[in-house]
């Protein structure tokens, strides 16, 4: 059985029912400054502290920081439940100082700071996308709202230099102090534990005050949590994984189009787009010999143009990050440039991501599943995929 949740209503109510409201809002505000251990709730009273610290999950522990870029780029393995839930989640620090000369080959330039957290909504994923470190390691459970915006209120703890050396070496001079965008792009689908998403994204735009627009929710094509992800009717960012241009290809690279093929897909995109006024991300990674021909991204371009306005969309192009037992790896740069150049024939906006972290098991799911590997657990490995694509394209 899982603890009460005190970062839903719901759980607030059952946690703290019969006392007054005040003291509902004062545990409330704790949470939101990233407050999670009821002992240091100094305005509540011993024994409430106590009934909470009984009833709360433990806070979330690191387990391991692996830095990269001068440590711009923080990637945390945090445990999180206990007993027979005990799990480990990856969460991504990445810092962007203003004038960092490190940004200029980047994305984007931003205008100021800013301290992006990608966090993770289950341990595991069950979405088996073949290229994908955690579509190896499989669903192991989905998270609890708290154990997903918790991976926040951390990184906002070591932004604030709370955690001392566990957070790692000293930030860089000029790092944001406070998290400043969050993304749903870590381990797990964020729409497969889409009541736990919804609540999450509340409590961030809620409580730890954080603008909708600086919120991402990421997805490979859940087609009804894209409607009910709409039906909030706030203006987040919704990132589109694609990753092929056709259904064919789709279907091995990315398993749920069997279910919610590409025209199903983007007719939700774009209601959802309409909706919101938002521009939305198509993240496309990009897989030498498989999905990075200049005839595919023609058929990208094409599909996109049929589908889409003028101007609504953005191409993500992420270069494939080497990931263990995926047969995989990114094409040249000359090639990944040729791919966007055919996009822009059409007008449409990519860009090509600078990879962070590239010396710190960058890939999703990547950290977790060495670290679980080397704990003696085994990973299944997707290889029938990759055999299937590469007997069509050869
Ligand atoms: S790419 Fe995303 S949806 Fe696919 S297996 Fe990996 S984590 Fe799951």
């Amino acid at each position: 059985m899982t603890a009460a949740d005190p970062y839903t209503a719901g759980g607030l109510d059952a946690l703290l029912g019969d006392q007054p409201r005040y003291r509902r809002d004062q545990v409330a505000a704790w949470l939101a400054k990233g407050v999670d251990d009821p002992q240091a709730m100094t305005n509540l009273p011993t024994a409430l502290r106590e009934r909470l610290g009984a009833a709360m999950d433990d806070p979330p522990r690191i387990l391991q920081v692996s830095e990269a870029d001068g440590g711009l780029t923080r990637k945390v393995l945090l445990s999180c439940g206990s007993g027979d839930r005990a799990e480990a989640v990856e969460s991504v620090l990445m810092l962007y100082p203003p004038s960092s000369e490190r940004l200029a080959g980047a994305d984007s330039t931003p205008p100021s700071g800013r301290a992006t957290v990608c966090i993770s909504t289950q341990a595991g994923c069950a979405m088996g996308c073949p290229f994908c470190a955690t579509g190896q390691i499989g669903f192991r459970r989905q998270l609890t709202v708290g154990e997903t915006v918790r991976q926040v209120t951390v990184m906002q703890r070591l932004l604030a230099g709370e955690l001392g050396a566990d957070g790692g070496t000293p930030l860089p001079d000029g790092a944001p102090d406070h998290v400043t965008n969050v993304v749903f792009m870590g381990m797990g689908e964020p729409l497969a534990n889409l009541d736990v998403t919804l609540e999450a994204v509340r409590w961030l735009h809620g409580p730890f005050g954080l603008s909708a627009r600086s919120i991402t929710v990421s997805t490979v094509g859940l087609v009804p949590g894209i409607r009910r992800l709409q039906a909030l009717d706030l203006p987040i960012t919704l990132a589109v994984s694609l990753h092929a241009p056709d259904d064919d290809l789709r279907d091995d690279l990315v398993p749920i189009n069997r279910t919610h093929p590409l025209a199903e897909l983007l007719a939700a995109t774009r209601d959802y787009l309409e909706a919101t006024g938002r521009r939305v991300t198509f993240e496309y990674v990009m897989i030498d010999g498989v999905n990075t021909s200049t005839a595919q991204a023609a058929t990208l371009r094409d599909l996109l143009t049929r589908h889409m306005p003028a101007g609504a969309s953005h191409v993500n192009l992420i270069p494939m990050n080497p990931t263990p037992a995926v047969p995989w790896h990114a094409p040249p740069i000359a090639a990944q440039q040729a791919f966007a150049d055919v996009l822009g024939t059409a007008g449409i906006s990519t860009t090509i991501r600078a990879n962070r972290g590239d010396e710190i098991d960058a890939a999703c799911g990547q950290l977790y599943a060495n670290y679980t590997a080397a704990s003696g657990r085994t990973l299944p490995v997707a290889v029938g995929a990759a055999e299937r694509i590469s007997g069509r394209t050869s």
